[in-house]
């Protein structure tokens, strides 16, 4: 996909405050510093549109970019940070219910995972949540740069099968330092906005 606009047209705290466009959208999931920014940024060619390592326990927020006018990604606040208050998880998780039960023009959420690591108990967590709202969920395996080429489809399939990802969800290997992934994600987001 050729992106020639992305803006950040809002940061969300409650539901009065998202766009009323009815524009589809694709919200993007993961741990804190996974690398959620760094894969928006890959995609739409800004090298930092979506803030990378943004601090956490700052303001958490919805973040609603316009791409081409056409569509939203919305930038989930990541989870899974230790220091974060049990007042600050419960807002979190508030948040996150108000956003995926209602939000009709959301059609597919792409869960950021480390293709390295074994998925934490948090990303688990956070696809049975999704899979709860019978979401479609792309999980995107990023820093592949990181795996030797020998190893990949180890790492990919020990994903695969720690989420025990249901019929018609995938594991997509991606690579936010070479690019790898890039076009394969696009061509999932173009199905998934299609439905
Ligand atoms: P976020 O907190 O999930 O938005 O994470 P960031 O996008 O800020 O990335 C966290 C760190 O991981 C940064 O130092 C990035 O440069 C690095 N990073 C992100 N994606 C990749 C990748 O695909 N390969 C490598 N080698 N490093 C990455």
């Amino acid at each position: 996909m050729k992106v020639t606009k992305a803006e950040i047209v809002i940061s969300a705290v409650c539901e009065k405050q998202y766009p009323n466009d009815q524009l589809p959208e694709i919200a993007l999931a993961g741990r804190s510093n996974v690398g959620k920014s760094s894969f928006i940024n890959t995609l739409i060619n800004r090298k930092n549109l979506a803030r990378t390592s943004s601090k956490p326990g700052k303001t958490q927020t919805l973040n609603f970019y316009l791409i081409n006018n056409a569509f939203y990604f919305v930038d989930v606040p990541g989870y899974g940070y230790a220091k974060v208050s049990k007042k600050e998880r419960q807002k979190w998780g508030k948040m996150m219910e108000e956003y995926f039960e209602k939000r009709h023009s959301l059609k597919a959420v792409l869960l950021i995972t480390d293709i390295r690591h074994e998925p934490t108990v948090d990303d688990l967590q956070m696809y049975d949540f999704l899979k709860y709202y019978e979401l479609p969920v792309l999980i995107i395996a990023t820093k592949l740069d990181k795996v030797s080429k020998n190893k990949r489809s180890q790492h990919v399939k020990r994903t695969e099968k720690a989420f025990q990802v249901e019929a018609g969800d995938l594991v997509l290997p991606f690579s936010a330092e070479t690019g790898e992934g890039k076009e394969e994600a696009w061509s999932m987001i173009r199905q998934y906005m299609e439905v």
